[in-house]
């Protein structure tokens, strides 16, 4: 396994929409292997979530971490995701991404989504995500469609370098509590 480099702002691909992948593509070694470095890579830089055009690949493909919801027992790795809203309910809360360093804002999402995709192995996946996890589960998917969370966040601001260690290490000492 090894850790992949992080595609940032202000590289084009991270606004061009992810191709679909199919089950003999999904199949490859390489796709596989590809797969299989993108976890590392997210938790080396301590994201909860991570998608293929973050690591320069602009295929549908991304991964959830456990830590999202308190009944996953392994990371998540979604391909060809889609997801409906299921309810009316919207809420508001800070985003930040690995492409965009160190700046955040507020985000509006679904709170309650039904999500499709498949999973490493080309198995179907159905099921319903609320609250964060349906929020990191827009976010990634909104990277497959070349949507980035600062296109479309309020109250921008960024963080020094500082404050974002100290914030990494809050929020590292949350996710203990909670899961
Ligand atoms: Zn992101």
């Amino acid at each position: 396994m090894k850790i992949l480099p992080i595609t940032k702002l202000p590289t084009p691909s991270l606004h061009e929409p992810s191709v679909s992948v199919n089950q003999t593509l999904l199949a490859t070694p390489e796709i596989q292997e590809f797969i299989e470095n993108m976890v590392p890579t997210m938790y080396a830089n301590d994201g909860i979530g991570l998608a293929a055009p973050q690591v320069a690949r602009n295929i549908q493909i991304c991964i959830v971490g456990k830590d999202a919801h308190k009944t996953l027992k392994k990371d998540l790795v979604l391909v060809n995701p889609t997801f409906e809203r299921i309810s009316r309910r919207t809420n508001v809360d800070t985003e930040g991404c690995l492409s965009v360093p160190r700046v955040f804002g507020k985000v509006k999402r679904f709170t309650d989504i039904a999500v499709t995709a498949w999973n490493e192995k080309g198995e179907k996946l159905e099921f319903e995500a609320h609250k964060f996890f349906a929020r990191v589960i827009q976010h990634e998917i909104d990277h497959l469609n070349g949507i980035l969370c600062v296109d479309k966040a309020t109250d921008m601001y960024t963080m020094t370098e500082e404050e974002h260690q100290a914030s990494i290490k809050e929020i590292k000492k949350e996710r203990k509590n909670t899961t």
